[in-house]
């Protein structure tokens, strides 16, 4: 068994190459797994995706790398395995083509990582201690703070670095060289020790593929950032992947600018009087509904047991508990309000009233019946209720 020869280290740009199959093994999962005697499918490893992509041998039958992964075999040797939707004979030449879509946006993201990674260790004293890249996200975690300006401002050096479009140059120095250069390492390394310099930038021990030039990440923003452990975890997108979300966030806001008639600049203010309008009008209609409220309970027979009346979606859950106390003050049984309609659910609210009885009965009762959630104390219950029609809740309760 021979080591496969690491194409990506020769070049991160090697897209399709011709390789030999060592030996190929079945899995319990009824795909396969091919060892090639070289490939420039980069592994899984250090918290970022593997490359996908084809292989086609020379009769044009063509298999799918569905994943490459890399582990120990038992003589200690690292061997880079391919997955594939079927076997592959042992001592066959293959035509390998990675994704090049999906390995140059990980070149991007990885790359912008460094750059951020290296200012933030430069600027502010911190260590990346965590790296996940995978196909829909990027995340850092670093050991300290950064305020919401230091995240601005590293947004801005990073994407200055980017202009400047500095060559991003790989190197294995020799452990005399090594001890001469500062460099970031996010684990304990043994063997060479592959450094990824950008220079007045970063330099970082680094396996993965980068691209050859800052400028061609393109753009680097900044999508979240959060405490984390004691120190912050930043969301960042880089290339094609930053131009996307921003193109989304472009067109909600256009949308938004559009319904409010309105300039972008404008729709912030559009959005706070559209909320302080909408308290005002819950107000009047809170208020309108507590005098209904009176004229609604003055209606109802006082020598009624029980009491469940049925509102809509909207019921202010206030007004619910108003509601059932008010009825529980006048009523021996059990005083509820459901409100909601079948399709969306229900909200209820339950109380005893004069008699006393255990509220904690009837949200049993309904879990029971139709499976509602929630609880409480004796005095009153409250909880929701899917998949019900108010017929079904009237007899059910009807019925206590
Ligand atoms: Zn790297």
């Amino acid at each position: 068994m021979g080591k496969t020869v690491e194409l990506y280290y020769e070049s991160a740009y090697i897209t399709e190459f011709d390789a030999s199959v060592l030996y190929c093994s079945g899995r319990e999962d009824g795909k396969f797994e091919a060892v090639l005697d070289k490939t420039a499918f980069f592994p899984e490893q250090g918290g970022q995706t593997p490359d996908v992509g084809r292989l086609e041998t020379a009769d044009g039958v063509e298999f799918e790398v569905f994943y490459t992964g890399i582990r120990k075999t038992d003589s200690g040797e690292d061997e880079i395995y391919h997955v594939l939707d079927k076997s592959i004979e042992a001592g066959a030449s293959v035509h390998g083509r990675i994704d090049w879509e999906h390995r140059f946006s990980n070149m991007q993201q990885h790359t912008g990582e460094h750059i951020f990674s290296g200012i933030v260790n430069s600027k502010y004293g911190y260590d990346n201690v965590g790296f996940h890249l995978s196909d829909t996200e990027v995340t850092m975690d670093y050991n300290g703070v950064l305020s919401a300006e230091d995240i601005k401002e590293i947004e801005k050096c990073v994407n200055e670095a980017i202009w400047k479009n500095i060559s991003v140059v790989a190197s294995f120095p020799s452990e005399d060289e090594l001890k001469d250069i500062p460099y970031r390492s996010k684990k304990e390394l043994t063997g060479a020790i592959r450094i990824v310099n950008i220079e007045g930038y970063d330099s970082c021990a680094c396996c993965a593929p980068h691209v050859e030039r800052t400028g061609e990440i393109g753009l680097l923003k900044v999508v979240g950032v959060r405490n984390y452990k004691g120190g912050v975890r930043v969301n960042i997108l880089c290339g094609k992947r930053a131009l996307e979300f921003l193109s989304t966030e472009h067109d909600i806001l256009s949308d938004l600018a559009a319904d409010f008639t309105t300039s972008f600049d404008n729709v912030p203010s559009s959005v706070a009087r559209l909320k302080d309008e909408n308290a005002v009008l819950k107000a009047d209609l809170y208020a309108d509904r507590e005098k209904l409220l009176e004229y609604e309970l003055a209606e109802i027979d006082k020598g009624l047991k029980n009491v469940f009346l049925f509102k809509g979606t909207d019921t202010d859950t206030n007004l619910m508990r108003k509601t059932v106390n008010l009825l529980a003050a006048d009523h021996e049984g059990f005083c509820g309000v459901f409100a909601g309609n079948p399709e969306a659910g229900y909200r209820y609210i339950v109380a005893s009233g004069k008699a006393e009885g255990d509220a904690r009965a009837v949200s049993a009762l309904l879990r029971e019946k139709f499976g509602a959630k929630g609880g409480g104390s004796e005095k009153m219950v409250q909880g929701s209720i899917s998949g019900v029609n108010c017929e079904e809740l009237a007899d059910c309760c009807n019925n206590l």
